[in-house]
């Protein structure tokens, strides 16, 4: 095959749905912030898996957990039994996420997939309350089953009958009061919508174009949402641990969900692993309501468990501190080379939004010269107008300034 040969994909494209166009090569081994192709090139991931992998690739602290427990005969499926992998996973869970910031939820297991929890949360929002309705909001993405795929938007297939969607906080189209649209709507229910279960919304929206509330729009979501007896969903499964800063995106706006799902990078090395925490009252689910036979996966809690230790290091918080400021300056870089450009973004994630400075064809095009250059991004946004920064939380500063650097010229290069 000839390398960067597009059309040496296309048949393996026609059997399988794959990344063979945007990404033309077969990568094969991975470590830290690079991946290694066949064919002997390599790329900085600043795509992560999307969102999926916090940690880098075979993070050496959580592959020796693995390679421990492998060797041990641990137990590889429990289904429901109680094992001690998840016995330890549930423990660090307790102590490094909820104690610290006085949460009291309920863990149910769902998955394998970030789908499942928020299926699990929209179901469960459902029984505890004894209504239909969903608020979701535009540019939202919560998954592909029928039930996330109604309060994703935008999609074919979006939307059902049980859905409003309302216009974020911001927006490709500018702000929004969403907030007094709600409160109108929840009290003035002549407009033949009744009050819905649950309101969801991802407190830093990802695939919609990286776009992060603020604190203040958050609490008073919350506080609206409390008044009027509407569940509060917050889907942290691609901005939560850690991405946005602090574990969950929401916790700096002070509130406190009812229903939250994670995912992604929960387990911290790429492996399956979804949950829906509740808050203890709303647990009304029956034995046997909500299964699935790979939820649960006890590799991914070993992970889980080690990915949490990381997350505690002082050194790893430091690393994060000093990564996050580079990317904050490299955005403001980017706004001066070119005004037009609006660079979004919180934590360990910058949208580059060329919606209005060349728009998706350029955006398209950044990728591209990126990865003929030896960088891997993402596009997200409603028309993929949006280039997606999203490096390891743990990058060395070499390899994320030479990352950054390869972005730069990409953007320079694809000017007007
Ligand atoms: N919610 C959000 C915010 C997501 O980003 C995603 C995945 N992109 C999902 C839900 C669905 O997760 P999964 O693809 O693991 O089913």
């Amino acid at each position: 095959p000839i390398v960067g040969d597009v059309s040496v994909f296309e048949s393996t494209e026609s059997q399988v749905r794959l990344y063979c166009r945007t990404f033309p090569v077969v990568f094969d081994r991975a470590r830290g912030a690079e991946l290694y192709a066949e064919d002997g090139r390599v790329f900085i991931d600043f795509f992560c898996g999307a969102g999926t992998l916090n940690y880098g690739h075979n993070n050496p602290h959580v592959k020796r957990r693995l390679t421990d427990y492998l060797a041990a005969d641990g137990i590889m499926h429990g289904l429901d039994m109680y094992t001690a992998a998840k016995r330890e996973f549930l423990a660090c869970l307790r102590e490094v996420v909820l104690a610290p910031r006085e949460l009291d939820y309920r863990v149910q297991f769902c998955g394998p997939t970030g789908t499942d929890a928020v299926e699990a949360a929209l179901r469960l929002a459902r029984k505890a309350t004894g209504r239909r309705g969903v608020v979701s909001f535009a540019g939202a993405y919560h998954g592909m089953s029928l039930g996330s795929l109604a309060v994703t938007s935008g999609r074919r297939g979006s939307g059902s009958a049980d859905v409003t969607f309302v216009p974020y906080e911001d927006g490709p189209h500018g702000r929004f009061d969403s907030i007094g649209y709600l409160e109108r709507m929840f009290t003035d229910l002549s407009s033949g919508v009744d009050l819905p279960a649950a309101v969801i919304v991802e407190p830093l929206q990802m695939e919609g174009g990286v776009y992060p509330a603020s604190r203040e729009w958050l609490a008073a979501l919350r506080e609206l949402t409390l008044r009027h007896g509407v569940l509060l969903i917050c889907d942290e499964i691609q901005a939560g641990c850690g991405r946005a800063g602090t574990f969950f995106a929401f916790e700096d706006a002070g509130i406190v969900p009812d229903i939250v799902t994670l995912s992604k990078s929960l387990s911290g090395y790429g492996l399956p692993l979804a949950v829906t925490l509740l808050r203890p009252e709303l647990d009304v689910w029956s034995p046997g309501e909500h299964t699935g036979t790979f939820r649960g996966n006890q590799l991914a809690f070993v992970a889980g468990a080690a990915a949490l230790e990381l997350w505690q290091r002082t050194e790893f918080r430091t690393c994060f501190a000093v990564a996050s400021q580079r990317l904050r300056r490299f955005g403001a870089e980017v706004t001066l080379l070119d005004p037009a450009i609006a660079v979004r973004g919180r934590g360990m994630v910058l949208g580059i939004d060329v919606g209005t400075a060349g728009g998706a064809p350029r955006a398209k095009r950044v990728q591209r010269h990126c990865f003929d250059h030896g960088l891997i991004v993402e596009l997200c946004g409603r028309d993929d107008e949006v280039v997606k920064v999203m490096p390891p939380l743990t990058i060395d500063p070499a390899r994320h300034e030479r990352g950054l650097e390869l972005l730069h010229r990409a953007l320079v290069a694809t000017a007007e």
